[in-house]
């Protein structure tokens, strides 16, 4: 018996940090929307444990842990399960992008171990163990649109009206998001303790009017990201050129999003960059968390 459960992309509408706390976390304040790029899991009953990942042309498996460090597989660990398993990820988000790739796989995988065994566990007790895997975990289970605080983990839905159209710009190569906190460390060592409150993005979100969201969008990161891959600030400069509405670095990059006004908004500027960029991919927000898409 097998069970699949897909998990979507996550992009951060807004990102305020602060301070690094005394544990070394840096206080979040971040409005995460989850959109139409997508993970699938399969968690199927084995004689032994063992993990396959496949995935779209533009992903370089290689770039994914085959072994037990795969945060998939920690997750079934998470969820004290004693039976081996075959843990098979086909993915579509891009690796180390800034997306919550790793997150989404950790997500799918509580769910799919779950449901393959009808434990039907209470949300808090799956929310309680996504935390305990990383900070963007319980927000790939919610899914839709929610304002994160803490390190991220704690996450309230929010009133979003949307769909909104994003184009999406993956770069070759990841980035690292400790590097991208530390590079931000640096530049701001006097960032204030309490991160930047979203309360322009959350009415424009309510409001239905992308001109309006796109002035609101915010990520502190983008500074640190782009300082570190200085060729992520000419994309986000060609994009707005050709038509986004605003181009911002998604999380800790180096994937790159565009807000459009309207699905044509969102072909045009796809087919404009298409003629620099390998990878263009249209996407739509918010859309539904983690869920299960087959059992056999
Ligand atoms: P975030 O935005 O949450 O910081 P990210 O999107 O930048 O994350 P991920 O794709 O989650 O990055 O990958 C970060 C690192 O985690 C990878 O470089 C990889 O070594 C490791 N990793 C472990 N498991 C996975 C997985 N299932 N998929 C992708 N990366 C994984």
């Amino acid at each position: 018996m097998s069970t699949t459960v897909r998990a979507a992309a996550k992009i951060n509408l807004h990102l305020g940090v602060g301070a690094p706390r005394e544990d070394g976390f840096h206080p979040l304040d971040t409005v995460y929307q989850a959109i139409s790029l997508y993970d699938d899991v399969t968690v199927a009953e084995a004689e032994e444990d063992s993990l396959s990942v496949a995935g779209s042309a533009y992903i370089d498996v290689r770039d994914v842990p085959g072994d037990a460090s795969n945060i998939a597989v920690r997750a079934l660990a998470e969820a004290a399960c004693r039976s081996p398993h075959h843990v098979r990820i086909t993915k579509q988000i891009p690796v180390a992008g800034g997306m919550a790739g790793g997150s989404a796989d950790a997500a799918a995988a509580l769910l799919a171990h779950d449901r393959l065994h009808g434990l039907s566990q209470p949300d808090e007790v799956l929310l309680a163990q996504a935390a305990r895997l990383g900070s963007d975990v319980p927000f790939s289970l919610v899914g839709g649109t929610a304002r994160g605080r803490g390190r991220g983990e704690v996450v309230e839905p929010v009133a979003d009206r949307g769909p909104w159209w994003w184009v999406v710009v993956p770069a070759r190569t990841g980035l690292s998001t400790p590097d991208v906190y530390r590079h931000f460390d640096r530049l701001h060592p006097d960032a204030p303790a309490q991160p930047a409150e979203p309360t322009g993005l959350l009415a424009a979100l309510a409001s239905r009017e992308p001109v309006r969201l796109a002035r609101t969008l915010h990520n502190d990161l983008q500074e640190p990201a782009i300082d570190l891959r200085p060729e992520l600030g000419a994309l986000i400069q060609r994009g707005e050129a050709e038509g986004a509405l605003r181009g911002m670095v998604s999380g800790s990059g180096p994937t790159c999003v565009f807000l459009c006004d309207s699905q044509e908004g969102a072909m045009a500027v796809m087919a404009a960059l298409s003629a620099s960029y390998d990878v263009v991919l249209p996407a739509i927000g918010p859309v539904a968390g983690a869920h299960v898409v087959e059992v056999l």
